[in-house]
């Protein structure tokens, strides 16, 4: 995927940031003269936080997610990133309304929307040279889901992927398989199996619980059991990830 109007981002100044982070600076007892701060707001589309220091001066970035954020979420952005850069363990209370403020849903659901509007879709293929997805798709929603899921967008990445077979992004809502796997030698029913995957996370969208977020969650796993050659295609995906 890639990133839309990379050359319409701007940068602004963050109002008081520089201050802020000479705060943070002193509270966490950091080593030094205390260097000149830039921090800016960064139309990142996750939330992405950044410090780089040159000589004198430490350049700091926020994702834009971040500027309607009360002072201790920044307080706390500061504190990891300046812990980072001086070694220095930043007291959970600094850092945890930081912490809360990324796992919140509200967060995660500006996240997507954000993405969704920023994020080009690359005109994702669903028929391959092989597999054509969108059959696959209307197949196993009539076997599995009483044909009741919605259909997301679905294609093929445009480049082999190392790391993934699937994905599903809730922002664009669309779920794309690595082209990697539209081969002859490549089984359906692993091509179906990856599919089916990630229309679970179509069905089951990734939620809290308490600390950590849940994309595998227990109901998950035994609902993706069902998938009726369920070990002969994990088989199948073991070899290809060797
Ligand atoms: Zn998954």
């Amino acid at each position: 995927m890639r990133l839309a109007n990379a050359n319409q981002r701007e940068n602004h100044p963050v109002p008081g940031g520089a201050p802020l982070f000479q705060r943070v600076f002193t509270r966490l007892g950091c080593d030094g003269r205390p260097p000149r701060f830039r921090v800016e707001f960064y139309a990142y589309s996750s939330l992405v936080l950044t410090i780089r220091r040159r000589e004198e001066m430490i350049y700091v970035r926020f994702s834009d997610l971040l500027r309607r954020a009360p002072r201790p979420v920044l307080e706390g952005a500061a504190a990891l990133l300046l812990g980072r850069v001086y070694r220095r363990k930043a007291p959970r209370s600094l850092v945890e309304p930081y912490l809360e403020y990324a796992r919140s849903d509200r967060t995660r659901a500006r996240m997507n929307r954000m993405r969704g509007g920023r994020v080009r879709l690359a005109a994702a293929n669903p028929r391959g040279e092989f597999f054509d997805l969108e059959k696959l798709f209307e197949d196993l929603n009539g076997k599995y889901f009483g044909g009741e899921l919605q259909r997301p967008r679905i294609g093929w990445s445009s480049k082999n992927w190392r790391r993934q077979f699937g994905c599903y992004d809730p922002g664009p809502n669309q779920i794309l398989l690595n082209r990697r796997m539209d081969r002859a030698r490549v089984p359906q029913c692993a091509v179906e199996y990856v599919l089916f995957h990630e229309m679970l996370h179509v069905k089951h969208p990734t939620r809290r619980s308490g600390c950590s977020l849940v994309s595998h969650s227990k109901e998950f796993r035994a609902e993706e059991k069902r998938f009726a050659e369920f070990d002969r295609a994990r088989r199948v995906l073991d070899r290809l990830a060797r």
